[in-house]
């Protein structure tokens, strides 16, 4: 009876000591986009529900179509608090590094080749001139790698033991898996709803992909996408289909996955050689796949870049 009565006792304090585990997945619709949120640890729910909350924070605080958030105060030149100023600046200087390649002031650009709004034209030359006069703040190529970044801060402050989220195909990895084994994130074709190959991380980072098949229209047959050429106003055409970013900072890979697709292949393997913080896969609108030499891609058939040309 007492053997029993010990067991017993034993199993309680094993129950009440030792939380288990849990697994928290949930699609949710944030920055116009679904985002997948997977946490694992001790709490992940709760852990979960405040990286959704901080989420859905950032999506009215920074969202162009608003007259209530940070960019209409931006557009207007009112005062920003600390921490919104720091973005600001942080993208100013990124900006500046790709040479201009990142504008974050095309929002009337946007605009008039209809992005926003789905109701897609071609705007006359003296439109686009008036657009890129205008100089309206759009942090829609930045703002889902600061999203990341933010998320893997709040991460850092509980028992998260790992977490996937993709925030609308930015993706950000955060731990080791159980088994040691590198995280898998797919890329996408440009061209069909398959896969191209596998990009493998370790531990915490944004893998992030700016393509023209996310937003783009058709005419005449030929393809308008989403992001724009800075000096012309006009889609990028820079015989790139799609460019992913492999970078520690979601904003760093986000920014630059969107320059880097305006750039073209040349230009931004050029540029990598000239960083150390970033690795990049390139798509061309014909399919070739080119990756730098610190990217470690599987089931795929590619062209180096390498550092020493
Ligand atoms: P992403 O998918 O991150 O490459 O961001 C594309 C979005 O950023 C577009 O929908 C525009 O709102 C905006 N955008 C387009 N072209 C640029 C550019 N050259 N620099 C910065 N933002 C841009
Ligand atoms: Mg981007």
């Amino acid at each position: 009876m007492k053997r029993w009565l010990c067991l017993l006792l034993v199993c309680a304090a094993l129950c009440g000591c030792t939380k288990q585990d849990t697994k928290f997945d949930r699609s949710i619709f944030c920055m116009d986009t679904v985002m997948d949120i997977q946490v694992w640890g001790v709490d992940a729910t709760l852990i979960a529900e405040n990286l959704i909350t901080a989420l859905q924070d950032l999506d009215s605080q920074w969202n162009a179509n608003s007259d209530t958030s940070v960019i209409a105060a931006l557009n207007r030149g009112d005062a920003l608090t600390p921490e919104q100023q720091t973005l600001i600046d942080r993208v100013e200087s990124l900006a500046q590094r790709t040479g201009g390649a990142f504008d974050p002031r095309l929002y009337a650009v946007t605009e008039a080749w209809g992005f926003p709004t789905d109701e897609f034209r071609i705007p006359t030359q003296q439109e686009l001139d008036a657009a890129l006069a205008q100089q309206l703040w759009d942090l829609g190529a930045a703002i889902k790698g600061y999203a990341a970044d933010r998320c893997v801060e709040l991460l850092q402050q509980t028992a998260a033991t790992r977490a996937m989220l993709d925030l609308g195909g930015n993706i950000q990895t955060y731990g080791e898996k159980p088994d040691g084994s590198p995280w898998k994130i797919g890329i996408r074709s440009p061209r069909n709803s398959g896969t191209v190959g596998t990009v493998c991380v370790n531990g915490t980072m944004s893998i992030v992909t700016s393509g023209d098949y996310q937003r783009y229209f058709e005419q005449d047959g030929k393809r308008y996408c989403h992001i724009f050429d800075p000096e012309t106003g006009c889609p990028a055409d820079s015989g790139l289909a799609s460019v992913t970013v492999v970078c520690e900072s979601g904003l760093t890979a986000d920014v630059l996955s969107t320059a880097l697709f305006v750039m073209g292949l040349e230009e931004g393997s050029e540029f990598w050689r000239e960083s150390t913080d970033f690795e990049a896969i390139f798509i061309t609108a014909e399919g070739e796949i080119f990756a730098t030499e610190g990217v470690e891609l599987i089931d795929c058939q590619y062209e180096v870049i390498l550092r020493e040309k």
